[in-house]
C-alpha cells in the first residue's frame, strides 16, 4: 500500500526579494512523503502568490490525492497515478507537483537508480545554474554580486524602473555573463526592443518574460526584433502551452511548480525541441527538495536558473551542488536528496 502525507513549512529568505511583481520576507512550501514497502518518496511544493496556491489550498488538494495513492498498487504506473491525481481539478500544480515529485523519487529508490540515469542523460552535460540578483538598492546589488563571486552567469530581476541602473551597477564590478528577468514588467514594445539592443551591448544571454503574459501580439513582434533570445516563463506553464510558444518567444522556462512535474515537465522538453524552442529549467523559491528533482532534467536544458536553495536560510534537504555554478548530479537514488532530520524536529 502506499500512503501520501505532507507537512506545511514556511521558508524564510536571507533577505527580503523583490521581483516586479512585489517583495516577500518569507515563502511557503509543503513536505509530502509517499511510503511503499518501508521506503520513502520525498516531494516539496512551493508556492509564489502569482500562481494563486497557498498552505491551504494545497492540503486541500494533498488531501484528496492521497486517496488517490491509497487506491493505487502499483508504484510504476506513473502515468496511471499523476493522470488520476491531474484530474481531482484544475490547477493546483505546485500541489500535484509535490506529488509527481515523491512518486519519482520512491520508484527510483525502489530501482536504486537516480531519474538523470534512468532516463538515459549525460550527467557531464549539466549546465551552470545562474545566480540570482533581486532588485535592490546599488549597495545591496553589489553585495549580491560578491556573495555571488563562485557563480559563472547572474539571472537579474528588472521592472521597468531603474533597469539600466541596476545592470550598470552590476557591470561596475563584473563583466560575467548576465540573464535578465522582467516578470512581465515592460509595457512598451518600442521601448522593450531598445532596451534589448542596450542589453546585448552588455553581455547580457537572454531576456525572460519581457512583456505581460496578455500582450500576445506585442511579444510576437518583439521577438520578431529581438537581437537577445526571448524566453517565456508567466506565459508558459504546462504542456498544452508549449506549441502557442513558437513564433512568440525563442524558447521556455520549464519549471516544475507550473506544470505539474518531473513527468511533465520530461514531455514539454520533448515538445519545445520539436518547435526549435529553447529550454531553460528554473524553479521557484524552494528548498533543495524540489530543486533536485528539478536538476534531474538540466542535461537536456539550454540553460538552468536552479539556485532557489541558494535564497532561504535553511534547506531542509541536501540534494544537488553547484562547483563554480556547474550542477552537479549525484548517483544516490531518487531525485537524490536526504533530509537534514534537525529541521524536522
Ligand atoms: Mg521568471
Amino acid at each position: 500500500m502506499m500512503d501520501l502525507s505532507f507537512m506545511p513549512v514556511t521558508l524564510e529568505f536571507k533577505r527580503p526579494f523583490k521581483i516586479a511583481a512585489g517583495t516577500r520576507s518569507t515563502t511557503p512550501v509543503v513536505f509530502t512523503n509517499i511510503t511503499f514497502h518501508g521506503l520513502v518518496g520525498y516531494g516539496e511544493a512551493s508556492m509564489p502568490p502569482y500562481l494563486g496556491e497557498d498552505h491551504q489550498t494545497v492540503m486541500s488538494f494533498l488531501n484528496k490525492a492521497k486517496k488517490v495513492i491509497a487506491h493505487h498498487k502499483d508504484p510504476f504506473d506513473i502515468e496511471g497515478i499523476l493522470l488520476e491525481v491531474d484530474q481531482i481539478g484544475n490547477g493546483n500544480t505546485a500541489a500535484k507537483a509535490s506529488v509527481d515529485i515523491a512518486l519519482h523519487d520512491l520508484v527510483g529508490k525502489i530501482v536504486g537508480k537516480p531519474w538523470h540515469a534512468l532516463w538515459n542523460l549525460d550527467k557531464t552535460k549539466t549546465p551552470y545554474t545562474t545566480y540570482t540578483i533581486g532588485i535592490d538598492d546599488a549597495d545591496v546589488i553589489r553585495q549580491k554580486v560578491e556573495e555571488g563571486a563562485s557563480y559563472k552567469i547572474l539571472k537579474v530581476k528588472l521592472d521597468g524602473v531603474n533597469d539600466k541602473e541596476i545592470i550598470s551597477t552590476i557591470r561596475s564590478v563584473t563583466g560575467k555573463p548576465i540573464a535578465v528577468d522582467v516578470n512581465q514588467g515592460w509595457n512598451d514594445k518600442e521601448v522593450a526592443l531598445e532596451m534589448l539592443h542596450w542589453l546585448k551591448e552588455r553581455n547580457v544571454l537572454f531576456v525572460e518574460q519581457p512583456m505581460p503574459k496578455g500582450d500576445v501580439e506585442s511579444m510576437r513582434w518583439l521577438t520578431a526584433h529581438s537581437p537577445l533570445p526571448t524566453i517565456a516563463d508567466e506565459s508558459c506553464q504546462r504542456l498544452v502551452d508549449v506549441e502557442k510558444m513558437k513564433g512568440v518567444f525563442h524558447g521556455i522556462n520549464i519549471k516544475l511548480m507550473k506544470c505539474t512535474g518531473m513527468l511533465e515537465a520530461y514531455k514539454m522538453i520533448t515538445l519545445a525541441r520539436k518547435n526549435n524552442l529553447k529550454v531553460l529549467i528554473g524553479c521557484m523559491s524552494e528548498t533543495s527538495c524540489a530543486v533536485s528533482a528539478a536538476a534531474q532534467l538540466t542535461p537536456l536544458a539550454d540553460w538552468a536558473d536552479i539556485d532557489g536553495p541558494l535564497l532561504i536560510k535553511q534547506d531542509y534537504f541536501e540534494g544537488v551542488r553547484f562547483e563554480e555554478g556547474k550542477i552537479v548530479l549525484s548517483e544516490s537514488a531518487g531525485i537524490g536528496v536526504k533530509r537534514r532530520e534537525a529541521l524536522f524536529k
